[in-house]
């Protein structure tokens, strides 16, 4: 069976010039990068040229850059590493859990966390972000673009809104990097999050941005590596990894939306013509790749089910939670109904996606839709048609 991957917003597979540049790591040239005989000057040299890569992709200083094993580690350590104890900090309803669930945990040590509500297009209002701002406020933390939706927040507004209320602005931009232009000063920030593999680099490597200036304190106690910031032996090939794929993004970039766009409006275009259809987001910004989607009547859980067996991988947006499949809370707070957002879908493209797929993919989606909406009672007696 034909397999076709439409779930890069979980994550990409690595790109065969990320490969090849990562390969020589693992073995050839394995020093560890505190060393200071050659092997370890070798692996040096190549982590600060991956540091460079990553400045460049987010208009940054090399030293602002701070490798971490993830886009988890890199929200938590922005967001523990300036607030705490007596802090206020503002956040919005929309973030992924590595934000939320660091926001609940501050809520547990004293902290006093305001969650901001959405609209009904998923965005932040910077004037809800200024109404919130107390003396006490340390940090504002609002996502660059949503994992579920794809929805841009105006994240340069809400940076001139927390350096007014002289405030430390992170913004969790895994999901934007490589797809959107960022520049650091441009938006505002003082912390801005990455993770590789959803940049076509390896799993487990990301890194935050901390303007110089920052009082970060660190999470992990240990060695001096990433000046003070993240102790622990450097991941080499996984740097490498991902200062390559930040460097081809920053090519593609250079180059516009070009396929990315054109392949989401194609699937875009053609799905939300099925019948009691809507786009999540749709009147928004959005970043060229993710299509979050709602087909009436039919539980978007059985549609990924069903799309897999015909060799279509997609996802949802719900988590599930002890046995029970939650509604997401990104499409409940955009005011969607529970039942609107578990019958939704997210397909999300990567580089290695074509628009032969794409056609296959509508074909595959408007036939499973179909089908699974003649064996739901409630839609064959139009109780849920809109
Ligand atoms: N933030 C967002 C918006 C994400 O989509 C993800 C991953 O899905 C993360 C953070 C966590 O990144 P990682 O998987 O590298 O820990």
């Amino acid at each position: 069976m034909r397999r076709i991957y439409f779930d890069n917003s979980a994550t990409t597979p690595v790109l065969p010039e990320v490969l090849e540049a990562m390969r020589p790591y693992f073995s050839e040239s394995f020093g560890n990068a505190s060393s200071i005989h050659h092997h370890g000057q070798e692996t040096r040299a190549a982590v600060e040229g991956a540091r460079a890569s990553v400045a460049n992709l987010l208009g940054c200083r090399p030293s602002e850059v701070v490798f971490t094993s993830g886009g988890t580690e890199a929200d938590n350590l922005a967001i523990f590493g300036v607030a705490g104890a007596g802090d206020h900090v503002i956040t919005s309803s929309v973030e992924h859990h590595a934000v939320l669930n660091a926001c609940k945990h501050l809520e547990e040590q004293g902290c006093d966390v305001t969650y901001l509500r959405v609209d009904g297009r998923g965005l932040v209002n910077p004037d809800d972000v200024r109404r919130a701002l107390q003396p006490a406020t340390k940090l504002v933390t609002v996502m660059t673009a949503n994992n579920e939706t794809g929805v841009l927040q105006p994240v340069d507004e809400i940076g001139r809104v927390a350096a007014e209320g002289d405030a430390y602005f992170h913004t969790d931009a895994v999901q934007a990097a490589g797809k959107v232009p960022l520049n650091v000063d441009a938006i505002g920030c003082d912390l801005l999050a990455i993770s590789g593999h959803k940049l076509h680099a390896p799993q487990g490597v990301g890194a935050l941005y901390v303007r110089k200036g920052t009082t970060l304190e660190a999470m992990l106690y240990g060695g001096r590596h990433e000046r003070s910031r993240r102790a622990g032996t450097e991941n080499v090939p996984g740097i490498v990894g991902l200062g390559k794929a930040a460097e081809l993004a920053g090519n593609r970039r250079a180059h516009g939306d070009g396929n990315m766009a054109a392949l989401r409006d194609r699937l875009e275009q053609a799905l939300r013509h099925i019948e009691s259809t809507g786009v999540n987001g749709a009147d928004a910004p959005r970043v060229p790749q993710t299509l979050s989607i709602h087909f009436d009547g039919i539980e978007g859980e059985a549609l990924v089910i069903a799309l897999d067996l015909k060799g279509l991988a997609v996802s949802t947006g719900a988590a599930c939670s002890s046995g029970a499949i939650e509604p997401s809370h990104v499409l409940t707070s955009m005011g969607l109904t529970p039942d609107r957002a578990r019958s939704s879908i997210r397909l999300s493209l990567g580089e290695q996606n074509t628009m032969e797929e794409v056609e296959i993919a509508i074909a595959l989606v408007a036939e499973t839709v179909a089908r699974l909406r003649e064996l739901s009672p409630a839609w064959r007696k139009a109780e849920v048609r809109v």
